[in-house]
């Protein structure tokens, strides 16, 4: 392997250079210089340095790897009937999560990794060089800790989600069954996790509750999320900035008082319109959020209920098309935002000293993200300096 690798003639070069509150930022008629598995140099085509190997990337866009910050893929089973009758008219309602547990409860091991693994290697294909895995399908101690070690095989950002709905065996008794995520789940999955979350929701947890498991994770050494905003509003929001939570996902309804919090904190709103998309809901008002000043994510939500898409190519188009964000905005928090959700500063950016994780489009800007929705535009990824092999 070449100790050093020289892209040239990028036509754009998306760096999204720290500075300027990290916005959004390219480099026309752009170089870029991999060696090991970091970025070593950026700058113009025309001064870029001599390297051991060279692509030619004739005019094409380069793009730091997307970071999908929010992921369900340790599940078994499938819900395209479930979907269909939805789209036919029938509301969507948390509790759809139960079939998906079954599923999951009754699979093996290797029918758990064959998923995810597939899943996994979709989401590069498609340009995803970091992504978050959550468990939630389990709902024991054991499906929820195997859930958590299968997905730390794929990824370092394992979310512990046993707090995703409360399972039919505890029916009427949700106490007991977070008595269950705070304790016993908890001492079995926190090895494997480095973040915690819950689903804030009617039909899923009340904030009480929510504050027991973020606040029991934390004193296990797992950072804290949470799934809130997604129905209708509620106290999940504040309860995340209340909790230095390093995201709060949905976002979909908010409050004055919750955009005002999101605003005066560290803490991300992701934006997932996988999920509108797929229950026809109307979508988050991302508008609303940036003009407050609220660092803004996108992510997937990949899951086989609400949004069964692996694709951040596809969220950037939903979020430029019907969430009203520019396509800068679209692709920042589609990198360094999804980055920021995950509280990572090595991914997310293409500046000497970042992770080299890039993607080359087979198109001369970010804009055809959007422009050209449904298109494979994917050319090649590099993760960690290497090309992937996208089968
Ligand atoms: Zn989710």
């Amino acid at each position: 392997m070449a100790a050093s690798l020289l892209i040239t003639r990028i036509g754009e070069l998306v760096t999204n250079a720290p500075g300027e509150a990290g916005r959004f930022a390219v480099i026309d008629d752009a170089a870029l210089v991999i060696e090991g598995d970091r970025v070593a140099w950026t700058g113009s085509s025309a001064r870029a340095p001599a390297a051991d190997a060279v692509v030619d990337a004739a005019g094409r866009a380069v793009l730091p790897g997307f970071v999908d910050s929010h992921a369900h893929l340790v599940f078994a089973g499938e819900r395209s009937a479930e979907f269909a009758a939805r789209m036919a008219g029938q509301p969507y309602q948390a509790g759809g999560i139960r079939s998906t547990v079954a599923a999951t409860r009754a699979a093996t091991d290797a029918q758990l990794r064959a998923g995810l693994h597939r899943l996994a290697q979709e989401m590069l294909r498609q340009g995803t060089t970091t992504f978050e895995c959550k468990s939630g399908y389990g709902l024991t101690v054991t499906d929820e800790e195997r859930s958590v070690a299968l997905a730390a095989e794929v990824t370092p950002e394992v979310t512990y989600l046993g707090a995703h709905v409360v399972p039919p065996e505890f029916d009427g008794d949700s106490a007991r069954y977070v008595d269950l995520v705070c304790g016993p789940m908890l001492d079995a999955c926190a090895a494997h996790s480095r973040w915690v979350d819950v689903f804030c929701e009617r039909g899923a947890f009340g904030v009480d509750e929510a504050r027991a498991v973020l606040t029991a994770g934390r004193a296990r050494g797992l950072l804290p999320r949470i799934h809130a905003g997604q129905l209708e509003p509620g106290p999940g929001v504040r309860l995340a900035v209340e909790l230095d939570a390093a995201s709060a996902d949905h976002c979909t309804f908010l409050t004055p008082a919750d955009v005002d919090a999101l605003a005066s904190s560290a803490t991300v709103a992701t934006l997932l319109p996988g999920a509108e998309f797929g229950t026809r809901q109307p979508y988050p008002d991302a508008r609303r959020l940036l003009d407050a000043g609220v660092v803004v994510a996108l992510a997937t939500d990949c899951n086989p209920g609400s949004s069964y898409t692996s694709s951040m190519p596809f969220c950037v188009a939903l979020a430029v098309r019907d969430m009203r964000m520019t396509t800068g905005e679209a692709v920042w928090a589609a990198t360094a935002g999804g980055a920021r959700a995950l509280r990572r500063t090595d991914v997310g950016y293409l500046v000497p000293g970042a992770r080299a994780d890039l993607i080359m489009l087979d198109a001369p800007s970010h804009a055809y993200l959007a422009y050209r929705p449904g298109v494979p535009l994917v050319r090649a990824v590099w993760q960690g300096g290497r090309r992937a092999d996208l089968g």
